[in-house]
Protein backbone atom coordinates (compact mmCIF):
# COMPACT_ATOMS: atom_id res chain seq x y z
CA UNK A 1 0.00 0.00 0.00
CA UNK A 2 0.89 3.41 -0.74
CA UNK A 3 3.03 5.73 1.75
CA UNK A 4 0.90 8.85 0.21
CA UNK A 5 -2.81 6.48 -0.18
CA UNK A 6 -5.58 7.64 0.92
CA UNK A 7 -7.01 4.20 1.68
CA UNK A 8 -7.18 3.62 5.82
CA UNK A 9 -4.75 0.91 6.52
CA UNK A 10 -5.34 -0.89 9.50
CA UNK A 11 -2.72 1.02 11.40
CA UNK A 12 -4.38 4.01 10.33
CA UNK A 13 -7.76 2.79 11.50
CA UNK A 14 -6.75 2.02 15.20
CA UNK A 15 -5.09 5.19 15.39
CA UNK A 16 -8.01 7.23 13.80
CA UNK A 17 -10.28 5.86 16.07
CA UNK A 18 -8.51 7.96 19.03
CA UNK A 19 -7.64 11.16 17.20
CA UNK A 20 -11.19 11.53 15.39
CA UNK A 21 -12.54 15.13 16.19
CA UNK A 22 -16.06 14.74 18.05
CA UNK A 23 -17.49 18.46 17.52
CA UNK A 24 -17.62 20.61 14.74
CA UNK A 25 -15.37 22.97 16.40
CA UNK A 26 -12.54 20.90 16.33
CA UNK A 27 -12.81 19.39 12.90
CA UNK A 28 -10.65 21.88 11.13
CA UNK A 29 -10.95 23.12 7.81
CA UNK A 30 -14.01 22.64 5.24
CA UNK A 31 -15.28 26.14 6.66
CA UNK A 32 -18.66 26.06 4.15
CA UNK A 33 -19.18 22.93 5.61
CA UNK A 34 -18.85 23.11 9.06
CA UNK A 35 -20.82 26.65 8.67
CA UNK A 36 -23.72 25.09 7.16
CA UNK A 37 -23.84 22.13 9.13
CA UNK A 38 -23.76 24.03 12.31
CA UNK A 39 -27.17 26.02 11.28
CA UNK A 40 -29.17 22.93 10.02
CA UNK A 41 -28.01 21.02 13.14
CA UNK A 42 -28.82 23.82 15.21
CA UNK A 43 -32.24 24.29 13.84
CA UNK A 44 -32.82 20.47 13.63
CA UNK A 45 -32.02 20.33 17.89
CA UNK A 46 -34.42 23.32 18.35
CA UNK A 47 -37.31 21.84 16.24
CA UNK A 48 -36.76 18.79 18.12
CA UNK A 49 -36.53 16.92 14.55
CA UNK A 50 -34.56 14.42 12.93
CA UNK A 51 -31.91 16.17 10.77
CA UNK A 52 -32.39 16.49 7.13
CA UNK A 53 -30.53 13.32 5.74
CA UNK A 54 -27.05 13.98 4.57
CA UNK A 55 -24.70 13.60 1.95
CA UNK A 56 -20.98 13.46 1.70
CA UNK A 57 -18.91 13.24 -0.88
CA UNK A 58 -15.18 13.67 -1.38
CA UNK A 59 -12.26 11.61 -1.76
CA UNK A 60 -11.26 9.12 0.71
CA UNK A 61 -9.82 10.34 4.05
CA UNK A 62 -10.92 14.05 3.70
CA UNK A 63 -13.27 13.49 6.87
CA UNK A 64 -16.71 11.88 5.86
CA UNK A 65 -16.49 9.53 8.31
CA UNK A 66 -15.53 11.76 11.04
CA UNK A 67 -17.88 14.11 9.78
CA UNK A 68 -20.93 11.71 10.20
CA UNK A 69 -19.61 11.01 14.15
CA UNK A 70 -19.36 15.05 14.30
CA UNK A 71 -22.94 15.00 13.50
CA UNK A 72 -24.22 13.06 15.43
CA UNK A 73 -22.36 13.87 18.38
CA UNK A 74 -23.95 17.47 18.04
CA UNK A 75 -27.05 16.17 17.65
CA UNK A 76 -26.77 14.47 21.01
CA UNK A 77 -28.03 11.10 19.44
CA UNK A 78 -26.13 7.37 18.58
CA UNK A 79 -24.74 6.61 15.19
CA UNK A 80 -24.87 3.27 13.69
CA UNK A 81 -22.30 2.59 11.01
CA UNK A 82 -22.67 0.09 8.13
CA UNK A 83 -21.13 0.34 4.22
CA UNK A 84 -23.14 -0.16 0.87
CA UNK A 85 -21.50 -3.68 0.30
CA UNK A 86 -22.42 -4.94 3.45
CA UNK A 87 -25.84 -4.97 3.52
CA UNK A 88 -26.63 -7.75 1.07
CA UNK A 89 -30.30 -8.44 1.57
CA UNK A 90 -33.34 -6.18 2.21
CA UNK A 91 -33.53 -8.06 5.38
CA UNK A 92 -30.28 -6.78 6.50
CA UNK A 93 -31.25 -3.06 5.93
CA UNK A 94 -34.77 -3.98 7.72
CA UNK A 95 -33.20 -4.50 10.79
CA UNK A 96 -30.73 -1.76 11.03
CA UNK A 97 -33.75 0.83 10.60
CA UNK A 98 -36.13 -0.81 12.87
CA UNK A 99 -33.89 -1.34 15.85
CA UNK A 100 -32.88 2.95 15.79
CA UNK A 101 -33.95 5.30 17.86
CA UNK A 102 -35.56 8.64 17.52
CA UNK A 103 -33.37 11.01 15.87
CA UNK A 104 -30.84 8.99 15.75
CA UNK A 105 -27.96 8.71 12.63
CA UNK A 106 -27.86 5.84 10.28
CA UNK A 107 -24.30 6.39 8.71
CA UNK A 108 -23.71 4.40 5.06
CA UNK A 109 -19.77 4.59 4.03
CA UNK A 110 -19.94 3.59 0.29
CA UNK A 111 -23.82 3.91 -0.27
CA UNK A 112 -23.05 4.41 -4.04
CA UNK A 113 -22.40 0.40 -3.60
CA UNK A 114 -25.53 -0.34 -2.72
CA UNK A 115 -27.35 -3.32 -4.66
CA UNK A 116 -30.71 -1.91 -6.37
CA UNK A 117 -32.77 -4.23 -4.32
CA UNK A 118 -31.75 -2.38 -0.84
CA UNK A 119 -31.80 0.60 -2.48
CA UNK A 120 -35.52 0.37 -2.97
CA UNK A 121 -36.40 -0.19 0.50
CA UNK A 122 -34.18 2.87 1.41
CA UNK A 123 -36.62 5.35 -0.68
CA UNK A 124 -39.89 5.06 1.28
CA UNK A 125 -37.50 4.75 4.46
CA UNK A 126 -35.88 7.93 3.99
CA UNK A 127 -38.84 9.48 2.45
CA UNK A 128 -41.70 8.69 4.96
CA UNK A 129 -39.88 6.73 7.73
CA UNK A 130 -41.40 3.49 6.32
CA UNK A 131 -40.57 -0.19 4.58
CA UNK A 132 -42.01 -2.70 2.73
CA UNK A 133 -40.84 -5.94 3.55
CA UNK A 134 -41.99 -9.52 2.19
CA UNK A 135 -42.78 -11.85 5.00
CA UNK A 136 -42.85 -15.74 3.81
CA UNK A 137 -42.67 -17.47 0.79
CA UNK A 138 -44.88 -18.76 -2.48
CA UNK A 139 -48.22 -18.13 -1.80
CA UNK A 140 -48.21 -17.24 1.56
CA UNK A 141 -46.09 -14.38 0.76
CA UNK A 142 -47.24 -11.11 1.68
CA UNK A 143 -45.97 -7.74 2.21
CA UNK A 144 -46.76 -5.59 5.44
CA UNK A 145 -45.66 -2.01 6.17
CA UNK A 146 -43.41 -1.13 9.11
CA UNK A 147 -43.36 2.59 10.64
CA UNK A 148 -39.65 3.65 11.26
CA UNK A 149 -38.59 6.20 14.06
CA UNK A 150 -37.27 9.49 12.31
CA UNK A 151 -33.96 8.81 11.53
CA UNK A 152 -31.16 10.89 9.52
CA UNK A 153 -29.02 9.29 6.82
CA UNK A 154 -25.48 9.97 6.36
CA UNK A 155 -24.88 8.58 3.17
CA UNK A 156 -20.85 8.98 2.25
CA UNK A 157 -19.40 8.17 -1.27
CA UNK A 158 -15.85 9.45 -3.32
CA UNK A 159 -17.88 10.56 -6.32
CA UNK A 160 -20.99 11.72 -6.17
CA UNK A 161 -21.82 10.92 -10.15
CA UNK A 162 -21.66 7.34 -8.51
CA UNK A 163 -24.52 7.88 -6.89
CA UNK A 164 -28.67 7.20 -9.11
CA UNK A 165 -30.39 10.04 -9.42
CA UNK A 166 -33.57 8.94 -7.37
CA UNK A 167 -30.92 7.99 -4.37
CA UNK A 168 -29.03 11.53 -4.70
CA UNK A 169 -32.73 13.35 -4.82
CA UNK A 170 -33.99 11.96 -1.42
CA UNK A 171 -30.62 13.92 0.23
CA UNK A 172 -31.70 17.03 1.38
CA UNK A 173 -28.75 18.66 2.55
CA UNK A 174 -25.55 17.77 0.04
CA UNK A 175 -22.11 18.25 1.18
CA UNK A 176 -18.87 18.28 -0.83
CA UNK A 177 -15.54 17.87 0.91
CA UNK A 178 -12.47 19.84 -0.55
CA UNK A 179 -8.73 18.75 -0.27
CA UNK A 180 -7.30 20.71 2.53
CA UNK A 181 -4.84 23.36 2.21
CA UNK A 182 -1.17 23.17 3.82
CA UNK A 183 -2.22 25.84 6.75
CA UNK A 184 -5.24 23.34 7.82
CA UNK A 185 -3.02 20.08 7.18
CA UNK A 186 -0.41 21.90 9.70
CA UNK A 187 -3.08 22.63 12.33
CA UNK A 188 -4.40 19.23 11.93
CA UNK A 189 -0.93 17.41 12.09
CA UNK A 190 -0.12 19.94 15.63
CA UNK A 191 -4.05 18.84 16.79
CA UNK A 192 -3.05 15.32 15.63
CA UNK A 193 1.10 14.93 17.54
CA UNK A 194 -0.80 16.53 20.70
CA UNK A 195 -2.84 13.76 21.23
CA UNK A 196 -0.85 11.12 20.75
CA UNK A 197 1.81 12.89 22.60
CA UNK A 198 4.77 13.21 20.00
CA UNK A 199 7.19 16.01 19.96
CA UNK A 200 6.64 18.19 16.48
CA UNK A 201 7.75 21.79 15.51
CA UNK A 202 5.34 24.15 13.83
CA UNK A 203 8.28 23.96 11.18
CA UNK A 204 8.37 19.58 11.34
CA UNK A 205 4.07 19.99 10.46
CA UNK A 206 4.56 22.37 7.99
CA UNK A 207 6.97 20.05 6.20
CA UNK A 208 4.46 17.02 6.63
CA UNK A 209 1.72 19.02 5.69
CA UNK A 210 2.98 19.83 2.38
CA UNK A 211 3.52 16.40 1.51
CA UNK A 212 0.21 15.14 2.62
CA UNK A 213 -2.18 15.95 -0.52
CA UNK A 214 -4.41 17.69 0.85
CA UNK A 215 -6.02 14.72 2.92
CA UNK A 216 -5.85 14.23 6.84
CA UNK A 217 -5.51 10.19 6.63
CA UNK A 218 -2.19 10.97 5.06
CA UNK A 219 -0.97 13.75 6.81
CA UNK A 220 -1.29 12.10 10.20
CA UNK A 221 0.39 8.89 8.53
CA UNK A 222 3.03 10.86 7.54
CA UNK A 223 3.56 12.00 11.14
CA UNK A 224 3.99 8.82 12.19
CA UNK A 225 6.10 7.79 10.08
CA UNK A 226 8.01 11.11 10.73
CA UNK A 227 8.28 10.19 14.64
CA UNK A 228 9.45 6.49 14.12
CA UNK A 229 12.62 8.50 11.99
CA UNK A 230 13.15 11.35 14.78
CA UNK A 231 13.38 8.70 17.69
CA UNK A 232 15.56 6.54 15.80
CA UNK A 233 17.63 8.91 13.88
CA UNK A 234 17.54 12.23 15.13
CA UNK A 235 16.52 13.41 19.10
CA UNK A 236 13.38 12.59 19.12
CA UNK A 237 11.81 16.01 17.73
CA UNK A 238 10.05 16.38 14.64
CA UNK A 239 11.86 19.26 13.50
CA UNK A 240 12.23 20.60 9.90
CA UNK A 241 15.11 19.03 9.03
CA UNK A 242 14.04 15.24 10.52
CA UNK A 243 10.97 15.81 8.77
CA UNK A 244 12.71 16.60 5.55
CA UNK A 245 14.85 13.58 6.18
CA UNK A 246 12.27 11.19 6.95
CA UNK A 247 9.99 12.08 3.82
CA UNK A 248 13.13 11.62 1.62
CA UNK A 249 13.41 8.28 3.24
CA UNK A 250 10.25 7.63 2.34
CA UNK A 251 10.57 8.80 -1.15
CA UNK A 252 7.55 11.10 -1.09
CA UNK A 253 8.46 14.46 -2.95
CA UNK A 254 8.20 18.13 -2.17
CA UNK A 255 4.82 18.02 -3.73
CA UNK A 256 4.00 14.67 -1.77
CA UNK A 257 3.88 12.53 -5.33
CA UNK A 258 5.43 9.01 -4.20
CA UNK A 259 6.32 7.11 -7.85
CA UNK A 260 3.12 6.13 -8.61
CA UNK A 261 2.21 9.49 -9.46
CA UNK A 262 5.66 10.22 -11.15
CA UNK A 263 4.99 6.93 -13.34
CA UNK A 264 1.91 8.06 -14.44
CA UNK A 265 3.20 11.94 -15.51
CA UNK A 266 6.02 10.17 -17.06
CA UNK A 267 3.86 7.97 -18.99
CA UNK A 268 1.66 10.69 -20.07
CA UNK A 269 4.80 13.20 -21.28
CA UNK A 270 6.82 10.55 -22.63
CA UNK A 271 4.87 7.63 -24.11
CA UNK A 272 1.69 9.80 -25.29
CA UNK A 273 3.05 12.88 -26.03
CA UNK A 274 1.74 15.09 -23.02
CA UNK A 275 -2.18 13.08 -24.03
CA UNK A 276 -4.49 12.95 -24.37
CA UNK A 277 -4.62 9.41 -23.51
CA UNK A 278 -7.80 7.38 -22.40
CA UNK A 279 -8.05 6.11 -18.70
CA UNK A 280 -7.72 2.50 -19.67
CA UNK A 281 -4.79 3.04 -21.55
CA UNK A 282 -3.31 4.82 -18.39
CA UNK A 283 -4.33 1.86 -16.05
CA UNK A 284 -2.91 -0.96 -18.64
CA UNK A 285 0.68 0.76 -18.95
CA UNK A 286 1.03 1.36 -15.20
CA UNK A 287 -0.66 -2.02 -14.48
CA UNK A 288 -3.53 -0.31 -11.94
CA UNK A 289 -7.05 -0.64 -12.08
CA UNK A 290 -8.72 2.05 -13.47
CA UNK A 291 -10.81 2.89 -10.08
CA UNK A 292 -7.55 3.22 -8.64
CA UNK A 293 -6.27 6.19 -10.86
CA UNK A 294 -9.73 7.61 -10.41
CA UNK A 295 -10.36 7.51 -7.21
CA UNK A 296 -6.60 7.57 -5.69
CA UNK A 297 -4.05 8.98 -8.15
CA UNK A 298 -6.16 11.27 -10.19
CA UNK A 299 -7.96 13.57 -8.01
CA UNK A 300 -4.77 15.00 -6.81
CA UNK A 301 -2.50 15.08 -9.62
CA UNK A 302 -5.97 17.02 -11.22
CA UNK A 303 -6.51 19.28 -8.42
CA UNK A 304 -2.75 20.69 -7.99
CA UNK A 305 -3.09 21.45 -12.15
CA UNK A 306 -0.49 18.63 -13.20
CA UNK A 307 -3.34 16.59 -15.00
CA UNK A 308 -6.48 17.61 -16.68
CA UNK A 309 -9.49 15.37 -17.46
CA UNK A 310 -10.75 16.12 -21.19
CA UNK A 311 -13.17 14.77 -23.70
CA UNK A 312 -10.74 12.95 -25.33
CA UNK A 313 -8.69 11.58 -22.50
CA UNK A 314 -6.04 12.69 -19.90
CA UNK A 315 -3.47 15.84 -20.59
CA UNK A 316 -0.29 16.97 -19.02
CA UNK A 317 -0.45 20.35 -18.44
CA UNK A 318 2.67 22.39 -18.39
CA UNK A 319 3.35 22.07 -14.73
CA UNK A 320 3.72 18.02 -15.59
CA UNK A 321 6.32 18.74 -18.35
CA UNK A 322 8.23 21.26 -15.99
CA UNK A 323 8.39 18.64 -12.93
CA UNK A 324 9.87 16.34 -15.09
CA UNK A 325 12.14 18.67 -16.41
CA UNK A 326 11.25 18.92 -20.06
CA UNK A 327 10.32 21.53 -22.22
CA UNK A 328 6.22 21.75 -22.64
CA UNK A 329 4.90 20.64 -26.17
CA UNK A 330 3.52 23.04 -28.26
CA UNK A 331 1.42 23.85 -29.59
CA UNK A 332 -1.25 21.84 -27.66
CA UNK A 333 0.41 21.55 -24.56
CA UNK A 334 -1.97 22.63 -22.25
P1 LIG B 1 -13.01 9.39 5.05
O1 LIG B 1 -14.20 8.79 5.75
O2 LIG B 1 -13.39 10.57 4.18
O3 LIG B 1 -12.19 8.40 4.31
P2 LIG B 1 -12.06 9.90 7.77
O4 LIG B 1 -13.26 10.64 8.29
O5 LIG B 1 -11.91 8.50 8.19
O6 LIG B 1 -12.02 10.02 6.16
O7 LIG B 1 -10.77 10.78 8.14
C1 LIG B 1 -9.49 10.24 8.27
C2 LIG B 1 -8.79 10.80 9.49
O8 LIG B 1 -8.40 12.12 9.22
C3 LIG B 1 -9.67 10.88 10.73
O9 LIG B 1 -9.45 9.85 11.60
C4 LIG B 1 -9.29 12.18 11.39
O10 LIG B 1 -8.37 11.95 12.43
C5 LIG B 1 -8.63 12.98 10.32
N1 LIG B 1 -9.51 14.09 9.90
C6 LIG B 1 -10.39 14.08 8.87
N2 LIG B 1 -10.98 15.27 8.74
C7 LIG B 1 -10.50 16.05 9.71
C8 LIG B 1 -10.73 17.42 10.09
N3 LIG B 1 -11.58 18.19 9.40
N4 LIG B 1 -10.06 17.89 11.17
C9 LIG B 1 -9.19 17.12 11.83
N5 LIG B 1 -8.91 15.82 11.52
C10 LIG B 1 -9.56 15.30 10.47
Amino acid sequence: SRIVGADATREDEVVEASIRPKRLDDYLGQRPVREQLGVYIEAARRRAEALDHVLIFGPPGLGKTTLAHVIANELGVNLRQTSGPVIEKAGDLAALLTNLQPHDVLFVDEIHRLSPVVEEILYPAMEDFQIDIMIGEGPAARSIKLDLPPFTLVGATTRAGLLTAPLRDRFGIVQRLEFYDANELAQIVRRSARILGIACEAEGADEIARRSRGTPRIANRLLRRARDYAQVRAGGRIEREVADAAMAMLKVDAEGFDELDRRLLRLVVEQFDGGPVGIESLAAALGEERGTLEDVVEPYLIQQGFLARTARGRMATRKAWLLLGLKPAPPDGL
